[in-house]
């Protein structure tokens, strides 16, 4: 081999550029899968179809949502969500106990997802009804989200993930 030969792995560290959008997609549309199922109580076994959104870096005109009307729960997958400081986070194999007990390190697209599964608690569960905590947390917090179902139902799902989660609640609520 010649000294002036050119080898691209020299230049172009392993692993780094983007995922597969279609890989992305099936590894989050898993991450809902298992942690759902390490979280709802088995009654409510039926998940929310997953819709999916591609969007570039900056598109910030639509965001992540669920609607409980169509049980629909909307899924963004932003460009930034396939580079290569990601993977990792995807490739997670670890159990959503452990994942998400570990609130502050995730990805935003998995605080995203959290939030909404949040919301499918609110209304799949506790059939949007908040207790006494929730009432006094939205008394006192306010809507503090934009958007439509950030009611004192909301707290009370918060509270609900947080506790089986065994998370921080004053810092969930300040991340999600
Ligand atoms: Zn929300």
């Amino acid at each position: 081999m010649s000294s002036d030969s050119f080898d691209i792995s020299d230049n172009e560290p392993v692993g780094l550029g983007l995922l597969d959008p279609y890989e992305a997609r099936q590894r989050m549309a898993n991450e809902y899968t298992r942690l759902r199922a390490a979280w709802f109580p088995n009654e409510h076994d039926t998940a929310a179809t997953l819709q999916w959104l591609y969007l570039a870096e900056g598109s910030d005109d639509l965001d992540w949502g669920y609607s409980h009307n169509a049980r629909l729960l909307r899924v963004v997958v932003r460009e930034g969500d396939l580079a290569a400081a990601q993977l990792n986070d995807f490739a997670s194999e670890a159990n959503p106990t452990d994942v998400y007990h570990n609130f502050g390190a995730l990805g935003s697209w998995r605080v995203y997802l959290a939030h909404e599964l949040c919301h499918e608690w609110q209304f799949v569960v506790l059939n949007d009804q908040a207790d006494d905590w929730g009432e006094q947390q939205f008394a006192e917090r306010g809507q503090h989200w934009p958007g439509p179902g950030h009611t004192a139902a909301f707290y009370t799902a918060i509270r609900d993930f947080v506790q089986h989660f065994e998370l921080d609640l004053d810092h969930v609520l300040d991340s999600i």
